[in-house]
């Protein structure tokens, strides 16, 4: 899997059940971002002579993959999910380390990675198709799901071992074969969880990693023509270019994009609920989840109370390195990501929100080697401003006041993005009117936008993706083609439809 140089190890791309250098020779660093002195590993620069070894080896792994029975390759992706079980801890650190959430989310990461494995394996003896009676005597009717051939994955740095299982539990169950392109901040996971799944026994060429930069692996992949669909988790503009690759070709594409969550707080709410789920929703993976609570939506009457006790809360939480148990936030995950959320912090100063906690990059002790930001609050901040309409992916969060629910909701769906929505009531009717009108793939009643479970569908409407689901048996829909079966019994030629009809 490795060479070690010096103390730093070089992972190599895993093609064909081989461990292959980049032949460009070129190579990325892998830093801590809580330290950026502490090198986590070497990574190769791949391009598309190593995207088209990929491929060919995925192709020619397909057909004996996808002819081994479901329920045995089930059994590969539950012994994966017992060895992830086994090793949780180490791949926990390693994740923390590679991309600063802290341990307890880290373990929750790999844990949806194992609870992920549990679910798609039982779809090995399930993946139901369907039966239905013919319009015409003797003749038998039924429907059932085929692999699709190669599948490739691109991957975003947040979720670094739960999306991709998310995308290769499903895919492997339903006999495809997959080339991943990991993000360029959190390889090592891809790795960790895939030697889970080649420990279990996953054959040479059903799955192969491909490390480097966006465009230069991402870009030969979607083209490749071998490759029957694009499953990509990122951002909303990059999402854009590759759905309009795989429209030239006609692959299969799935975006899981952006998302601009708000969490509507109503009067007659728990405020103290209210308040633990708005630090975690927003400040939670440093506010770097596509479903953060990146919008807090209060109404009129508990406004002030609301934003001052979050700013007094949120500047009790501990900064620092998420391998130690006391820290709640951890850092932001690169230079290019500390500058983006710093610029907008002043983009809302600018824009005339009150900056009403944080706003600093935090610097102090052992955090000057990282990339810190102080939990900030925005006060004051009105539907239109950037801040409140744009993606930010950083620990900051924007406090919005509304007359009513129906006011809230009308701000809350007045942003490009529909991935996660929140709603804080005591009023079973108000909840079930807002399930309704939230324009959101998910909606939390008295939880924040955050905590998805693997066995329901997670994705978002409108500039959060292209209508399609990860998670639960609806990602199968994704992972594999229906074929319709006819077997005519009759033993003479039946015209169906109105061929039949004088
Ligand atoms: P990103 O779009 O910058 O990168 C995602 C992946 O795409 C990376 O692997 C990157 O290398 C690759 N890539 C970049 N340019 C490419 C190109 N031109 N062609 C092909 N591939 C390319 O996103 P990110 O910064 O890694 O992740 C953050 C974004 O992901 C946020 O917008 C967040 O909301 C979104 N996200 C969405 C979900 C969801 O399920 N909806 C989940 C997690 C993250």
């Amino acid at each position: 899997m490795s060479g070690t140089t010096s103390e730093i190890k070089t992972y190599l791309n895993f093609i064909d059940g081989q461990w292959i250098p980049a032949t460009s020779g070129k190579t990325c660093e892998n830093r801590n971002p809580a330290d950026t002195r502490d090198v986590v590993g070497i990574f190769q620069r791949s391009g598309a002579h190593e995207v088209n070894r990929a491929v060919e080896a995925a192709h020619r792994a397909f057909r004996s993959w996808s002819l081994t029975p479901a329920p045995r390759r089930a059994e590969i992706l539950l012994k994966a999910a017992s060895i992830l079980e086994q090793k949780k801890e180490g791949f926990a650190r390693d994740m923390t380390r590679e991309m600063g959430k802290v341990l307890k989310e880290t373990r929750g990461d790999t844990q949806e990675a194992i609870d992920c494995g549990h679910f798609f394996a039982g779809e090995g003896r399930r993946m139901y198709g369907l039966t239905t009676p013919s319009e015409l005597p003797n003749k038998f009717a039924m429907a059932t799901r085929q692999p699709l051939g190669v599948v490739g994955m691109i991957c975003p740095w947040n979720f670094p071992m739960a999306i991709p299982s998310w995308k290769l539990f499903p895919a492997l169950v339903a006999g495809n074969t997959c080339v991943i392109k990991p993000a360029e901040d959190t390889p090592l996971s891809v790795y960790n969880f895939v030697s889970a799944l080649v420990e279990a026994g996953v054959p040479n060429g059903v799955i192969n990693i491909v490390t480097g930069h966006g465009g230069e692996v991402g870009g030969p992949l979607m083209e490749h023509p071998l490759v029957r669909a694009i499953s990509f988790t990122g951002s909303t503009d990059v999402g854009r270019i590759i759905g309009e690759s795989c429209a030239r070709s006609f692959k299969r594409c799935s975006l899981e994009l952006g998302g601009k969550n708000p969490m509507i707080v109503l009067d007659d709410a728990n405020l103290e609920l209210a308040l633990d789920g708005a630090l975690w929703g927003a400040f939670g993976t440093a506010g770097q989840r596509c479903t953060a609570t990146s919008r807090i939506i209060l109404q009129k009457g508990i406004y002030k109370k609301f934003v001052d006790e979050l700013v007094r809360r949120s500047k009790l939480l501990k900064l620092g390195n998420g391998l130690d148990e006391k820290v709640d936030v951890g850092p932001v995950v690169s230079q290019a990501q500390l500058e983006t959320v710093l610029s907008y912090i002043e983009v809302g100063k600018k824009d005339g929100a009150r900056l009403a906690a944080g706003g600093h990059r935090h610097e102090a002790g052992d955090c000057k080697h990282g990339y810190f930001i102080e939990p900030t609050v925005f006060a004051e901040v009105t539907p239109k401003m950037r801040i409140a309409q744009e993606e930010i992916f950083g620990p900051v969060v924007s406090c919005i006041e509304c007359a009513s629910l129906e006011d809230g909701i009308a701000i809350a769906n007045d942003v490009k993005y529909g991935l996660s929505s929140s709603l804080y009531t005591k009023d079973v009717n108000r909840a079930f009117a807002a399930i309704r009108d939230l324009d959101a793939g998910i909606t939390y009643i008295n939880a924040p936008t955050i905590g998805a479970e693997v066995h329901l569908p997670f994705g978002g409407v409108k500039q959060t993706g292209n209508g399609h689901r990860e998670g639960g048996i609806g990602s199968l829909d994704f992972y594999t083609e229906w074929k319709a079966v006819y077997v005519d019994y009759s033993d003479h030629l039946q015209r169906a439809q109105i061929d039949n009809r004088e």
